[in-house]
């Protein structure tokens, strides 16, 4: 028996996706620590990677600093205003955590 990490419902251990909510269930967690100097070539590698649902940037003490909904298409145009945001906290931050969630 799986549950599911949104809602708390119970699902199938062959269950791709939660019959209530309709999150998948097979998403897992990376986590990256790298200088900030090197934050917006090591975003654009993850995206370019794909099957990535959503990227956190973490400081050093594990406070928020931008999460980034990564949707079908998200490159170019999408992505400039992020990388944007990503600038400004590499220009902030010595050193960022990067998580990602990625779907199986
Ligand atoms: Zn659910």
């Amino acid at each position: 028996m799986k549950i599911c990490k949104k809602c708390g419902a119970e699902l199938l251990d062959e269950a791709k996706f939660c019959h209530i909510c309709g999150s998948p269930t097979e998403t897992k967690e990376e986590e990256f620590v790298i200088d900030s100097e090197n934050l917006i070539e090591k975003i654009k590698e993850i995206i370019h990677e794909g099957n990535v649902t959503k990227i956190t940037i973490k400081d050093e003490k594990d406070k928020v600093l931008l999460e980034i909904p990564v949707t079908v298409g998200f490159i170019g145009v999408l992505l400039a205003p992020w990388l944007a945001a990503l600038g400004t906290i590499a220009a902030l931050a010595a050193r960022c955590k990067i998580i990602v969630e990625k779907k199986e």
